[in-house]
Formats: C-alpha cells, structure tokens, sequence
C-alpha cells in the first residue's frame, strides 16, 4: 500500500511541475513527502530554503549548489540547484532519486536485513592507496575494518560473509557474484581513499552508491549520462537511503570532512543482486588523515559507525511488527 502510495506522490510531483521548465518546485515536492518550509537560519545563502519536520530529519537547499544537505550530510545532485520566481527548483530525476528514497521510506524494492556481504578493497598483489611514510596500504586497512565490522554486525544480530578472510587478489567481478550466490541482502565494500602524487592533505569521508540510469556520475564532469540500466539500479532507493545512513554515522562518529554521498558506476556496485554501498573511510595519503587510520582505534569508529548506519537502515526496512 505504502508502495502504491509513492508511485502516486511521484505522479502527482510529476503534474505539478508546469511552471518550471527544468524540475520541480523543491519546496512543493518535498511538502508531498511530508515536509514544511522551515525558518532560515543565520548565515543561509541568500538564495536558501530550509525544509523539514519537527524532530525529523531536515533538507537545506541553496541556488547553484551541486548538492543538499539532508540533516547537515552532503548529498550530490545530478543536477544543481535551480531558481525561478523566487522558489528553488530540482531535477526529476533528483526528485526520484534522492528526496523519495530519503524522506519517504521504506525505499521501493528493498528486503528485509540478515545476510550480510563485507567486501575489504583491494588484497594480494593489489594493494590499493599507500601511505610511504608510514608503510601502511589500503589492503590491509580494509581487512582489518572488515573484522571489526563483521563483530559490530554480528551484535546486532545480522549473519556476515566475506569477499576475502586474508591477503588475496579477489577479482572485481567475483566480489558482487558472491552476494548472489548468498543471497545476501546487503553489500558493503570498504575502501580508503588516496589523492595524487605530492597531495598529502586532502581529506574526507564519500559514500558512494551506484548511478541511477541516465545520470551522470558525480566524478565524471560533463561527460555524457549513461541510459543503461544495471542489475544494480533496482535498488536505487535502497542503495541511496543506505549510503546516506552510513555516511551521516561516520561523520558523527569522526568529525572528518564531509565529501558526500557520491554516484559511480563501480565495478562492484554494477551487477549487485541487493543494495550495496562503497564507502570511502578517509585518505590514506593524507599525512594526518593516513595517521589516524592506521591506528586501530580510528578503524574501529569507522566500523561501529558502518555497523550503526546498516543497523538504521535496516530497521528502516524491517516489515512492521503486527
Ligand atoms: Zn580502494
């Protein structure tokens, strides 16, 4: 029913739009969803709008920008921030692909969570981003995130496989085929993150989730959208409400910059048979950043914080108690 309902909202979103040529009105569409136009705070952009529900979470909007923050998280946007008449504007596709899923839940085609697939980047001959000066890689930082991960999760109650238990080479392909072969119902890969030769000081935490058909990802500039759909798009709702949980609980479990829940077609998100997120917990390159991650303790708030965000989601899809 509620299902039903959503389909309805979009269409409804979907009449509404005549005035503007470009999307919809933000603030009509989101009151759809059930938000109202919220005070302006100091220090909001001149051409701002706030949104939200009293103790729910809240949009903030600003004209030009390439994202949102919803309850203060970066989101990108496959199209900026539009104006006319006063009133900002959103894309379709924005509407769809991101209001929907994170204020109007549960996301469409998403199951209930038990089985669990953690995927650590990288292993074996590849070890993913260095940090020379401290003779630490990304292989091995993933896996020792991913076991830590596997006990937070395991408390909570969910079952947990691993793409890989040591230092192997797993190849790209095999990582999403594992999910379907359990029938997982979550895909997590872990990666950390690593910035170009003689940058040792860029920062930050990017949640990525597959590209919706027809959008551009957000790392590829102007280059042209792709209109295929993946396996992986069926849970676009899912894949969005994911990222956007674990992205929020690691930047409060962290205090690190905010880069953004982030769209790529990865090789691992592509053909997934459930929803799945890659997370970026920070640069390994940067020489504060790199410092922290390769203490134990970091790892381990990215983990509890990886745990607690699926432990929202999943709570987000969990059928009703009757
Ligand atoms: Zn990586």
């Amino acid at each position: 029913m509620r299902r039903f309902a959503a389909i309805l909202l979009s269409l409804a979103a979907a009449a509404q739009v005549s005035a503007a040529s470009t999307g919809y009105y933000l603030g009509d569409s989101v009151r759809q969803l059930g938000l109202r136009e919220l005070d302006r705070q100091r220090g909001d952009g001149a051409e701002s709008e706030r949104h939200g529900v009293k103790g729910g979470i809240g949009l903030y909007a600003e004209h030009n920008r390439e994202y949102v923050l919803v309850d203060g998280v970066k989101v990108m946007l496959e199209d900026s921030i539009g104006s006319l008449r006063n009133h900002l504007t959103i894309s379709r596709l924005d509407y769809d692909k991101v209001f929907v899923p994170l204020f109007w839940g549960p996301p469409r085609a998403a199951t209930a969570v038990h089985r669990i697939v953690i995927d650590p980047g990288h292993g074996g001959k590849d070890p993913g981003k260095i940090n020379l000066p401290l003779h630490y890689s990304e292989k091995a930082a993933t896996l020792d995130t991913a076991a830590r991960l596997k006990i937070s999760l395991e408390k909570q109650g969910f079952e947990v496989i691993f793409t890989r238990v040591k230092d192997v080479f797993v190849d790209l392909d095999d990582r999403p085929d594992l999910a379907a072969r359990y029938k997982a119902d979550l895909f997590i890969s872990l990666h950390y993150n690593g910035a170009g030769a003689g940058d040792s000081t860029s920062s930050g935490i990017e949640t990525y989730c597959l590209t919706p058909a027809g959008q551009r990802s957000t790392n590829s500039g102007k280059a042209k959208a792709s209109t295929a759909a993946e396996p992986g798009n069926r849970f676009d709702g899912g894949n969005m409400a994911l990222a956007w949980s674990i992205q929020r609980r690691i930047l409060a479990a962290t205090g690190a910059e905010d880069r953004g829940v982030r769209r790529a077609r990865f090789a691992v998100l592509r053909p997934l048979s459930c929803p799945g997120v890659l997370v970026e917990g920070g640069f390994i390159s940067s020489q504060k950043e790199g410092a922290q991650i390769a203490d134990g303790a970091y790892r381990q708030k990215i983990a509890d914080s990886v745990a607690a965000g699926i432990g929202e989601y999943a709570a987000r899809v969990r059928p009703a108690q009757k």
